[in-house]
């Protein structure tokens, strides 16, 4: 695979928020924590975790809207290390973000022509006002609404239409990479499907590579080919999705697959088994030490509390953040054994 074709890489990217005081001490929230991710031209990489885990924090450095600490971040071949002026305008160019929130995202005092027209006008692609009418009608047509509605206001869409309009807007300028976070996790669930449905089809008819966050394991099974599982502000597992779902070696991500009611567990190495995790996620202020997975692992040892272990590739492309990984593995593997035993 030619460097040619990677067209987002983020190395090692860190961000950490200062918050109120406590006492003497200032309180930093662990956002996001030595995170490594790329994705290849028209690829889809789903990114699945609990909400608080840096989901969010994560897609805005990625787009440039957030700096991060530490790390750096390749769009298109380009290093990303100003948010301002013309180098900001050309990453637009490159990378786009679809909102969680199609209600919040829009500006309601703009039309449907206005929103999707803005990217145009800044980017002076389309030099007459004809043409930029032209292209806005195209792009609504791309995402199954009618060009009429062009001159209407985002408070007359429902939420589902909404969402189509800020994706038209995503795309506007042509984006080799689109990050969309939770796009239909506030849709109604009628019409998640359709959403999801038009990203899919956007990728495969326009080359789009997609980010797609959510923290439903079940809506990334169809939409990721690659997926990486996040803890707290850290990378757990990533896997090509379809080994994810059958061969797990987390137990973070067995967990989330035990505990998901859509996947179909006699079918993965879970053989039916239920992980419950105990207690809540903890506190992204001042995160657990060593493996931040430890206080609610169920296969922790003393080492976890103190060690942090490295995302280590076992198979080609399939790599896991934890030092029992193999036992991880061999408890599926002794559990199923023994109900076959038993049966
Ligand atoms: P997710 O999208 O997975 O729910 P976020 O990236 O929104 O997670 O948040 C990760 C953590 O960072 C949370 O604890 C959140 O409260 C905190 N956080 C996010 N943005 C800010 C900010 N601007 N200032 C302070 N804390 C923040
Ligand atoms: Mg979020």
């Amino acid at each position: 695979m030619s460097n040619a074709e990677i067209v987002l890489s983020a190395s090692n990217l860190t961000k950490t928020f200062h918050v109120g005081r406590t006492g003497f001490s200032r309180s930093k929230v662990s956002a996001v924590d030595d995170v490594s991710l790329s994705l290849r031209r028209g690829e889809s990489l789903g990114i699945v975790g609990e909400s608080g885990c840096g989901k969010t924090t994560l897609a805005r450095m990625l787009v440039g809207l957030e700096r991060p600490d530490a790390g750096r971040i390749e769009v298109a071949g380009r290093y990303v290390d100003s948010l301002h002026g013309a180098a900001r305008r050309s990453l637009s160019r490159d990378i786009q973000m679809v909102f969680q929130d199609p209600y919040t995202s829009l500006n309601p005092r703009l039309t449907v022509y206005d929103l999707i027209a803005e990217p145009l006008t800044v980017h002076r692609l389309q030099p007459t006002k004809a043409a930029r009418r032209e292209r806005v009608a195209e792009l609504l047509q791309l995402v199954n609404l009618s060009p009429e509605m062009m001159s209407r206001f985002p408070h007359q869409f429902s939420g589902g239409q909404r969402q189509r309009i800020g994706i038209a807007r995503a795309i506007a300028l042509e984006p080799k990479v689109l990050v969309c976070d939770e796009p239909v996790s506030a849709l109604d669930v009628s019409v998640q499907a359709q959403v999801i449905n038009l990203l899919r089809s956007l990728q495969d008819r326009l080359g789009i590579a997609l980010v797609f966050i959510a923290h439903d394991l079940a809506v990334v099974r169809h939409v990721a080919d690659r997926t990486a599982v996040m803890y707290l502000g850290r990378l757990a597992e990533t896997s090509s999705t379809a080994e994810l779902f059958t061969a797990p070696t987390h137990p973070y991500t067995q967990a989330l697959l035990s505990a998901s009611p859509h996947v179909d567990r006699t079918r993965s190495r879970l053989m039916g088994q239920r992980i419950i995790l105990a207690g809540d996620p903890p506190s992204p202020v001042d995160p657990p030490t060593g493996c931040r997975f430890h206080t609610r692992c169920p296969i922790a040892t003393p080492m976890c509390a103190e060690d942090q272990p490295a995302l280590i590739e076992m198979t080609p492309g399939h790599a896991s953040a934890c030092h029992h990984k193999d036992r991880a593995l061999q408890g599926r593997a002794t559990a199923a054994e023994s109900r076959l035993g038993s049966a």
